[in-house]
């Protein structure tokens, strides 16, 4: 009768056996990143206490598993041409010389000596407004909304 010889092999298989004391990869919190780390407590195979060899802390152990991917995808990504393209089709004035001094809103068309016409797409700050011309998206210094209220 032929023995099984082909064992089972579970697909979770154990972690490599740990002694207190060897080398392990571990998440660090303090250093932010996956590091050498010497296991100081385990209970089974798991380590449980691990000390950092690149900072010493000591801390839990944690999987080197890279922290979890979170998908930070926008709304279908719209090149800055097609964009551009797209922004001054909407458009509802004709594009004014860009001019520094004064506050734009998202929509807006201007004019700008070196890029050509463009359309304000967001304000990454209260000075600061992005607009997409043909060539690309370029940061524009604006006035702020305050200074315009100020009467
Ligand atoms: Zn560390």
């Amino acid at each position: 009768m032929p023995s099984k010889t082909t064992a089972k092999k579970k697909k979770d298989a154990p972690a490599p056996f740990l002694a207190v004391g060897d080398n392990v990869d571990a998440k660090c919190g303090k250093c932010k990143d996956v590091t050498k780390h010497i296991v100081l407590a385990k209970i089974g195979w798991k380590p449980t206490r691990v000390e950092c060899c690149v900072c010493s802390a000591t801390h839990e152990f944690k999987p080197p598993r890279p922290a979890s991917r979170r998908r930070v995808a926008p709304a279908p990504e719209l090149s800055p041409e097609e964009e551009w393209k797209f922004r001054m089709k909407a458009a509802k004035e004709a594009a004014k010389p860009y001019d520094r001094e004064r506050a734009y809103a998202v929509g807006e068309v201007i004019a700008h000596q070196k890029f050509g016409d463009g359309a304000v797409i967001s304000r990454a700050s209260e000075t600061v407004c992005e607009v997409v011309f043909e060539t690309g998206t370029v940061k524009l210094i604006m006035a702020t909304r305050a200074t315009r209220r100020s009467r």
